[in-house]
């Protein structure tokens, strides 16, 4: 098993590093750093996205001929790594990760040439409509019901936990057009606006303390025609697939690996009493080199799946076991993170913002002031995407079965 990266994989790497340290900028990494969400604010993901945008560099995971790098798995890893060790912003899942490959693999020639364009330029900025109140992890159950009105569907319903709704223009969603057949087979997946008299918004306020989530309510909402992806009733057969997206589409090792060193740097900082800075102790020190070790084999377990995706392979349930890998170390990482900073990282200021350009500097540093926010948001991570029992039941029938 080769494990080293090749001549032309290095030279790239260095491209790359090369490209962040000159046009990177030092407000953005302060407002990454400062981010104590899952999610990063717009204002800083959006301008990141600008830049990344400019050179040809933002939609590295689409197909060439959508504006696609035409990078090889291990380069896109490459790239990732080296954005997550530099303190770049993260990009918008929703948009880029998860709307652009439903809308390049399901979607009319029309639809693919009239919305990817605009994802990319940022004009377009989704949120995801999939959870209702009582429908989450059984999504399939989903109420919220779409009927037919010449060129375009009324909806009515709710949905719940849609982070960003309040930033976002447009929302991907699941709606019931057809209540006599099986339940996965009346499930379509169209596309609104969100500035609509249809459209309620009611913010959800984390225990962090933070507005990422909301409530929104569809009110005789209009869907167009146009905007429904794939057939009617195909709507399930595309969430599946978004749904393998949104778990296994992203390498999160990197960011993991990046976080745990910073958690290893500001215990060498901070100091724990009379016993000096944390680093030194031989507990602080068996604890850092665990969170590396484990974030170390989902690496390689994220480098054997890019390995089958090169060879045509779709990534396919095992990404059920990345996201409940990389679920689990997130908040491992993050309580560590809190623990370093001790009762220092408790007091977290109650008069944000923290993030992008002009944001002002906090009162103690900004590890300690993220610390407890950034491990209470960390909570939901076993929960988004498909809960942690559920990511078990499905490699229990899938991955173990086979
Ligand atoms: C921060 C955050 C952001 C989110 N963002 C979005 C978003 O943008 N868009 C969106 O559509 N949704 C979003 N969600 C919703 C998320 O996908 C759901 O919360 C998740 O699918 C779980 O559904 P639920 O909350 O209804 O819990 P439930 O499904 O009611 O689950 C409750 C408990 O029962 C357990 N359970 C349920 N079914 C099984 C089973 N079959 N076997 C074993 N145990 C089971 C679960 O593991 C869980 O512990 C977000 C959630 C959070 C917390």
């Amino acid at each position: 098993m080769e494990l080293g990266f090749s001549s032309e994989e290095l030279a790239f790497r260095d491209e790359v590093r090369e490209f962040l340290r000159d046009n990177l900028p030092e407000h953005l990494k302060k407002g990454m750093a400062a981010s104590p969400g899952v999610f990063v604010e717009p204002d800083i993901g959006q301008e990141w996205q600008a830049i990344l945008n400019a050179i040809g560099w933002l939609a590295y995971q689409w197909p060439v001929e959508h504006g696609g790098t035409g990078w090889t798995p291990i380069q896109r890893y490459i790239f990732e790594k080296e954005c997550a060790l530099a303190g770049a912003a993260a990009l918008t899942v929703l948009s880029l990760k998860l709307f652009a490959p439903v809308c390049y693999t399901f979607g009319a020639p029309e639809q693919k040439a009239r919305l990817l364009p605009r994802v990319l330029s940022g004009e377009d900025y989704y949120c995801q409509g999939f959870s209702e109140p009582g429908s989450g992890s059984d999504l399939a159950s989903l109420q919220t019901r779409a009927v037919l009105n010449g060129d375009h569907y009324l909806v009515n319903g709710s949905k719940v936990w849609t982070t960003h709704a309040h930033h976002a223009n447009r929302m991907f969603c699941l709606a019931r057009t057809n209540t006599e057949v099986r339940k996965q087979a009346g499930i379509s997946f169209l596309l609104l606006d969100m500035d609509q008299p249809g459209v309620t918004v009611r913010p959800i306020i984390t225990l962090g303390g933070d507005h990422e989530v909301n409530e929104v309510f569809l009110d005789n909402a209009i869907a167009p025609v146009e905007d429904r992806i794939g057939a009617e009733g195909e709507g399930w057969t595309i969430a599946k697939f978004l749904l393998e997206n949104e778990r296994g589409g992203s390498c999160f090792a990197p960011k993991l690996l990046a976080d745990v060193d910073a958690v290893e740097a500001a215990a060498m900082r901070e100091c724990d009493g009379e016993r000096g800075p944390l680093g030194l102790t031989a507990e602080w020190k068996r604890r850092i080199a665990e969170l590396r070790l484990q974030a170390q084999a989902l690496e390689m377990i994220e480098l054997r799946i890019l390995g089958d995706v090169s060879r045509g392979l779709p990534p396919g349930p095992q990404t059920s076991m990345i996201k409940l890998l990389s679920s689990n170390l997130r908040q491992a990482v993050d309580l560590t993170w809190m623990e370093v900073y001790g009762a220092i990282g408790m007091q977290y200021e109650t008069s944000r913002p923290l993030y992008g350009n002009g944001a002002p500097e906090p009162i103690r540093s900004r590890g300690a002031q993220v610390a407890a926010p950034r491990y209470l948001n960390s909570r939901a991570w076993t929960i988004f995407g498909g809960a942690n029992e559920v990511q078990l039941g499905i490699i229990a029938k899938t991955v173990l079965r086979t």
